[in-house]
């Protein structure tokens, strides 16, 4: 008797044993939402007093508010490809001075040579899904089935391209009205499910809700396994559409209408994550690939408080509004410390126990440390700014030297080189409002070191823009 005892006893705590090892050996899932041409003003929790976001307040309450958080471009293509990457786009040939992006014309994509986020994740067992804004590359070797997500439905280039003949020019009506909504047909853009054409035009009245509802499904039929997904909002790019449930309803027009169907996607995804009991094994990113488009006046978004926008190096065309949610990693503050998309890749390998790849260089910085609470000071301490094929800015700590400046598409400042570099300190100026080359030579001297340190790490690859 005693015996049976003693060994269903020792089965039991076999068993619970066997249960914690499984439940340790669990990695984490991670979901990221990323905005397309989002400012660093336009959510209520980054300061914007009329469109309301209150599930990203409160994700941001919950978890970490990124306040110096990067992308590699001021522009889509090549701001994609740093996240996926874990590199400046220079690097794989994503950027280009000749085009900026890529067209439906476009031959090239992404190279097969270049590793992402998804296809690292996979190859340690998860599940991977690519849905909404691609934008690296169209054709089927470029797809996000041919770059590690398991699957994809989505556009696969932005949502005012394949524009139509005989309908009214887009930009004229949005700035006589900044609420105007353009027929879905006037942009052919078509929905890809893996590799197949299902949809065209997208319908782009429903395009947000619906992907939302893809992510959650998703989530539903993986919550057994860990996944990866990376939801790509093709809002608030222009053309602007709502869902009839938020049209007309923000004090701030149609452009306040997405962001808050945006925000409540946000909110949907976040309580599936609760209710199947993963949001404590899960983390969230949401953030944007560049910063509004302001060449759209009051129809585009607002960078608050930074200068300019999409397309240039200014603080406002490559600082995004960032939020890390994660019950059960992050550790709720706001972070001041400077973190990039690029940082998600190295950040993802270390929080799920694995190492990065080692075979080529990365520009990304492990934030994990951060991330838990385990220390207050970033590895990411540079930041190297992009323009085409152009280095134009660096910032070392709080120091920015602009050694060209360019506004975005035609605007002011046309492009001029400065020598010395214009100098702005961004913890006491994140306008860039005050230059102080002549006060602090020392710290232009450092910038240009490190600044010819990374030129030298640069090697050009085969531009996939121009093919
Ligand atoms: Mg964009």
């Amino acid at each position: 008797m005693r015996r049976t005892l003693s060994i269903s006893r020792s089965f039991i705590l076999l068993a619970v044993v066997s249960c914690q090892i499984v439940e340790a050996a669990r990695k984490p899932n991670f979901v990221v939402i990323f905005c397309d041409d989002l400012g660093y003003g336009d959510l209520g929790c980054f300061g914007h007093p009329t469109i309301q976001t209150p599930y990203l307040d409160r994700m941001a309450a919950e978890g970490q508010k990124w306040t110096n958080f990067y992308v590699g471009a001021s522009v889509c293509t090549p701001s994609r490809a740093a996240l996926l990457t874990g590199r400046y786009p220079i690097r794989n040939g994503m950027m280009s001075a000749k085009r900026r992006v890529l067209f439906p014309d476009s031959q090239g994509g992404i190279p097969a040579s270049e590793v992402t986020i998804a296809e690292l994740l996979k190859s340690q067992g998860y599940a991977t899904a690519a849905v909404g804004k691609w934008h690296l590359g169209h054709l089927p070797q470029f797809l996000p089935t041919a770059h590690g997500f398991d699957t994809y439905w989505g556009i696969p280039y932005s949502n005012d391209m394949d524009s139509q003949k005989g309908f009214p020019g887009y930009r004229q009506m949005a700035k006589k009205d900044s609420n105007y909504v353009a027929p879905i047909e006037q942009f052919n853009v078509p929905i890809v499910h893996d590799t197949e054409v299902i949809e065209r035009p997208a319908d782009q009245h429903t395009i947000t809700r619906r992907y939302m509802q893809k992510a959650i499904e998703f989530i539903h039929q993986h919550q057994d396994e860990p996944f990866f997904i990376y939801l790509a909002h093709s809002l608030p790019h222009i053309p602007l559409y709502a869902g009839d449930e938020f049209l007309g309803n923000s004090r701030r027009g149609l452009f306040g209408d997405v962001i808050e169907e945006i925000d409540a996607g946000v909110g949907s995804i976040l309580a599936t994550l609760k209710d199947l009991g993963l949001a404590e094994n899960t983390i969230v990113v949401f953030t944007s690939d560049n910063g509004p488009w302001l060449t759209f006046d009051t129809h585009g978004g607002s960078a608050g408080l930074l200068r300019d926008g999409k397309g240039t190096t200014f603080e406002g065309g490559m600082r995004e509004p960032t939020i890390f949610w994660g019950p059960g990693h992050v550790k709720p503050t706001v972070q001041r410390e400077m973190g990039a998309t690029m940082d998600l890749l190295p950040t993802f390998c270390s929080l799920a126990g694995f190492d990065p790849p080692n075979d080529r260089l990365l520009d990304g910085y492990d934030l994990s440390s951060l991330l838990l609470g385990n220390t207050t000071q970033s590895p990411r301490d540079r930041m190297f700014y992009w323009r085409e094929e152009e280095l134009y800015a660096v910032r070392v700590g709080p120091w920015k030297a602009h050694f060209i400046t360019q506004g975005c598409y035609g605007r002011e400042p046309k492009r001029e080189v400065h020598d010395p570099p214009q100098l702005y300190h961004l913890e006491h100026d994140p306008a860039e409002e005050y230059n102080l080359a002549e006060l602090h030579s020392e710290e232009i001297a450092k910038i240009k070191s490190i600044a010819a340190e990374h030129m030298k790490s640069i090697q050009k690859m085969e531009n996939q823009l121009t093919k």
